[in-house]
């Protein structure tokens, strides 16, 4: 199989540093908002790059943090008047809850940065100890220069950066050795929240956090590192000077990184208004048809959202739904037990379309190929399982076709329908939960409602309900 590094920009064969195991981190975000549907990104395809090499055998160590303390989590938590702990605590349990929906597996393990800062002063003493960091006024810089491989993940001449830097130097930013050095500690300022280190009171950079937990719960060398486009510089770049020089020994074997999502052919921002949470797809659309588009372009390429690119997402699900809705007809009404030879041949003939699946996910891992193949068994059960059909064979059939979809982390079996009579009796309790100000058991009664995909809408005449 082939991976796409962006260290070497080459796809290269896959060989993991131990036979059998798999040693994966993935940034995670920024919790200080509900996820947006650009963090789904990295989100859905990486956890599909999991699960694929999972179905080939693999034990994945999947790794990927939160980042629970940052500049913007420490504002949002003055403009609320609440602590930083308070917001980033809310929206992890937020995001738990959009990760669910897009039916992403819980990483092995979702370290948090602020449990982790013991690991990041050892880590960035060490980097004092070697040379490669240097302590002025609270402050740790790493000393970029002495560093030799620095600007090979990104491709950047470090005399280049220097001279996009010498505004920096100008401005009078004179406490760094060199304007390229970037912080790993920080002083701490007024109100905002610090932990004891040898260099007084501080909170760390963001770039060590990775670099200490991807060494804690994984090992000094790792198989693949992932992340958004965006982190290679300077994220990745500075954790990779960071770890190496640490730890001498490569930091990842492979580096991969998705393209970004556009809204209407432009860049998702909150001041253009064309900005959507994973949270506010639900309200329209199962997320299950927000991983399919997501699925649906290759994690390479730039996807770009859309009203009519989701519509046709969802007539694209729901055709694979469909499929096993009918095969679970057959099964429960067939009237012949036994699959027959003639059924077992043709049961035996859909390897090949499972040859032409692997062979798009071993393609670092074309999950919009592997989509083509996926509808090549639906036709293919489409045309073949009739009322004659044995039940073993419309079970086989069954069976390839949750094989393949869980491999991309789809959900195509329909639910049991939630009934009209207990979704309105929920609903009167929820109200009757908000009169009596219990919001917590209002706020539970929505979410066990959006589980089941009955969006609400509370309109002047009271609430309304439609299933998403
Ligand atoms: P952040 O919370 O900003 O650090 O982002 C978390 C992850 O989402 C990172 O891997 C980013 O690269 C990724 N990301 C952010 N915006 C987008 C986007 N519009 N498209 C794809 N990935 C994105
Ligand atoms: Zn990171």
């Amino acid at each position: 199989m082939k991976i796409f590094n962006t260290l070497t920009r080459k796809k290269e064969d896959f060989q993991p540093l131990e036979e059998g195991k798999v040693k994966m981190y993935v940034c995670g975000p920024t919790v200080y908002n509900l996820i947006h549907i650009g963090n789904a990104r990295p989100m859905i395809c990486f956890d599909t790059a999991r699960r694929y090499l999972e179905y080939k055998g693999y034990d994945v160590n999947y790794v990927s943090n939160f980042t629970d303390v940052d500049d913007k989590i420490i504002k949002k938590a003055i403009e609320e008047g609440v602590s930083s702990e308070e917001i980033s605590q809310r929206y992890i349990e937020e995001c738990k809850k959009d990760m669910e929906g897009m039916n992403i597996k819980p990483a092995t393990t979702h370290p948090l940065a602020t449990q982790e800062i013991d690991g990041m002063i050892d880590m960035i003493s060490t980097l004092i100890d070697k040379g490669y960091a240097y302590a002025v006024n609270g402050t740790v810089y790493y000393r970029t220069r002495k560093f030799d491989g620095y600007g090979k993940l990104s491709k950047k001449n470090i005399d280049d950066l220097e001279a996009g830097h010498r505004d920096i130097k100008v401005a009078g930013e004179s406490e760094k050795e060199d304007p390229l050095d970037f912080v790993l500690w920080k002083p701490k300022k007024e109100g905002e929240p610090y932990w004891e280190s040898p260099w007084g009171q501080g909170r760390p950079g963001w770039h060590i956090e990775c670099s200490v937990m991807s060494k804690k719960y994984l090992a000094d060398e790792i198989d693949i590192h992932a992340g958004g486009e965006d982190l290679i510089f300077p994220h990745h770049e500075n954790e990779i000077a960071q770890s190496e020089a640490a730890n001498g020994v490569p930091f990842s074997k492979y580096w991969m990184h998705n393209a970004f999502l556009n809204i209407d052919n432009k860049k998702m921002s909150k001041s253009l208004g064309n900005f959507f949470t994973v949270r506010d797809i639900s309200k329209e659309y199962d997320l299950q048809v927000l991983r399919f588009f997501m699925l649906s372009a290759h994690y390479r390429n730039p996807i770009n959202f859309s009203h009519d690119l989701m519509e046709s997402a969802k007539n694209g699900l729901d055709r694979i739904i469909t499929a096993v809705t009918n095969l679970n007809h057959l099964i429960e009404n067939a009237k012949i037990e036994a699959i027959t030879s003639e059924e077992q041949t043709q049961l035996d003939s859909v390897k090949d379309i499972f040859d032409k699946f692997e062979a798009a996910m071993d393609d670092d891992f074309n999950t919009a190929d592997a989509i083509a193949a996926v509808f090549e068994l639906v036709k293919f059960a489409n045309t073949n399982a009739t009322e004659s059909s044995s039940k073993e064979y419309a079970e086989g059939l069954k069976k390839k076709l949750l094989t393949l979809t869980d491999i991309l982390g789809l959900k195509v079996e329909k639910k049991e329908e939630m009934l009209d009579a207990d979704i309105d009796a929920l609903i009167a309790e929820r109200q009757q939960a908000r009169k009596d100000k219990n919001f917590a058991r209002a706020d539970e009664i929505r979410d066990t409602l959006l589980a089941q995909g009955i969006v609400l809408e509370d309109t002047r005449e009271g609430v309304r309900w439609k299933r998403a």
